[in-house]
Parts: C-alpha cells; structure tokens; sequence
C-alpha cells in the first residue's frame, strides 16, 4: 500500500522492563500523541512489545517452547492475558488521544508453527485501514501446529503484515538509538547509521538479544524481521530511539533523525 508507515514500539520503551506489570504512563502518553499526529498524515499499522508484562510469565513457564509439562497451558493463558493487559492500556491511550485505534492480537486470528506465523487473515486489518482506524497488534500467544502454542514476537507479526501489504516504511523504536558495534549491555562504539547489502553481515554479527528480560530476540530479532521486509519489499527500514521525545514523529515523516537506516 502506497504511503504506509508500519511502526513497532518497543516494550523497553512502554514499560518498566525492572519492574513487573509496570507500564512507563509518561512514554505511553507522549507516544500515543506521536502516533496519533502520525496517523494524521499517512496510514499507519502500529505494534507494541510486551516487556515487563508478558515477557516474566513466559520465561517462567517456558511458554516459547510450546506445550512441554503440566504447567504451560496454563502459563500459556497467563502471558495472553499479561499482553492484553498492556496492550489495553496503550489502546486506552491511543483512544483518549483521537487515533481511533482497533485491536488486531496475533492471538485472535494467527496460526503459527514453531513461532512463525502461517496464516492469519489481514483482511479486517486492511479494511480498518481504509477507514481510517489505526489498526494495532502486538507481540501474543499462538495457537501453533507443530508445538502447541508459541510466542509470536512483535517483530514477527509485523513481518507478515509487511511482507503482505508492503509499507514504504517501517520503523521500529527501542530505547537505543540503532545498531551498535561492539556493543556489551551500554551504549558505548559507533552507531552503524546504514545497513545495506555492504555490510549486512556486519550488522547481523554485531546485533545480539536484549540484555534484559526478553524471550523474543532483541536487536538480533529487529534486524532480520527488518532486513527480511527491507529486502522482500524494496522499502525503507529504520531502528530508531523512541524514547527521545519527537524521534519516532519525525522519522514516521521522512525527517532525518539518529537511527540505523536499512535500505536494499
Ligand atoms: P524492545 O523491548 O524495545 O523491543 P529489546 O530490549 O528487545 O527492545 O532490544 C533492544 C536491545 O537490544 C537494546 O536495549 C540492547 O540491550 C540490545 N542489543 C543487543 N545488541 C545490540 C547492538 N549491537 N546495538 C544496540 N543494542 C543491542
């Protein structure tokens, strides 16, 4: 779709990734006014992380591994409903601010195997977009054909969604400003400002998991759902800070902001 603007907000960024069920209400805020003044002027597909909401029920019960013992349906149940949770309180956000958003969890309609998804039928989320709703999924629990059930990541349900309705842009916002050589749990090294077929293998060899409470992937993950869209779709990716105010507004925009551009 001409003009479509996919972006991931990350759950560093929405939460207290310390504190368990925390949401950060300040960055929620300031974003959700961000995506609202975005959707004004280009359709937009938005997906949230979960950070410290779901991602501490499915470590505990190994909920990424699928139906494995007695406790992981349950566990299972538990992480959906710490997503939701989240998820309902930036949807009430969103609501508060005018974007008019709409809930599409991977839960409700994607069927993954061994935590890809293969199938899932966007048409409801295409059609919200043509009237003007700001369609919004996130990172969920799966009913999945091989394992049971699985973690489908943020990152992955926006890669379906891109690979399908092709966005000329999608960007996803952590609480770092890209990709990072030599990085080791700080800021610190240079900032990989482009990634193209030059240096890709560079980039993935440098990209690692999160260094926090995670059991989706990190940086490592963000870059191969994003060199995957970048190459498939020909599109513009970017990895960018958004929890420097202003950033993800700007960049949604075509303005030029401190990021890891991903271009093939
Ligand atoms: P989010 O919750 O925003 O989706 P993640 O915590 O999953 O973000 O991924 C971002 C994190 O990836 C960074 O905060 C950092 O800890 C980690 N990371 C791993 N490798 C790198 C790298 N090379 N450059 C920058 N960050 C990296």
């Amino acid at each position: 779709m001409r003009n479509l603007v996919i972006v991931k907000i990350g759950g560093s960024v929405i939460t207290d990734i310390k504190k368990q069920d925390t949401p950060d209400m300040d960055s929620i805020s300031r974003l959700s006014a961000e995506i609202k003044k975005i959707k004004e002027k280009r359709p937009l597909i938005l997906g949230h992380g979960s950070g410290s909401f779901a991602h501490i029920p499915a470590k505990r019960y190994g909920v990424g591994r699928g139906l494995i013992n007695k406790g992981s349906a349950f566990g299972a149940s538990l992480t959906q409903d710490a997503a939701a949770r989240l998820h309902r309180i930036l949807m009430h956000e969103l609501l508060r601010k005018g974007a008019n958003p709409v809930s599409f969890p991977p839960s409700g309609g994607a069927v993954s195997r061994n935590g890809i998804i293969s199938s899932w039928d966007l048409k409801p989320i295409m059609l919200a977009l043509r009237h003007g709703f700001l369609p919004v999924v996130h990172g969920d629990v799966t009913m999945d054909s091989g394992q049971g059930v699985a973690i489908v990541s943020t990152e992955e349900a926006l890669r379906y969604v891109a690979l399908r309705l092709k966005p000329a842009l999608t960007v996803m916002g952590t609480d770092v400003d890209g990709v990072y050589v030599g990085y080791s749990g700080a800021v610190s090294g240079r900032l990989i400002r482009h990634i193209d077929r030059h240096n890709i293998s560079e980039a993935l060899g440098q990209a690692s998991d999160s260094h926090k409470i995670d059991v989706t992937g990190g940086m490592a993950l963000k870059l191969k759902a994003l060199y995957s869209i970048a190459t498939k779709t020909h599109s513009s990716c970017m990895i960018l800070n958004a929890k420097v105010p202003g950033r993800l507004y700007r960049a949604a925009l075509g303005m030029d902001v401190p990021c890891t551009a991903i271009r093939f």
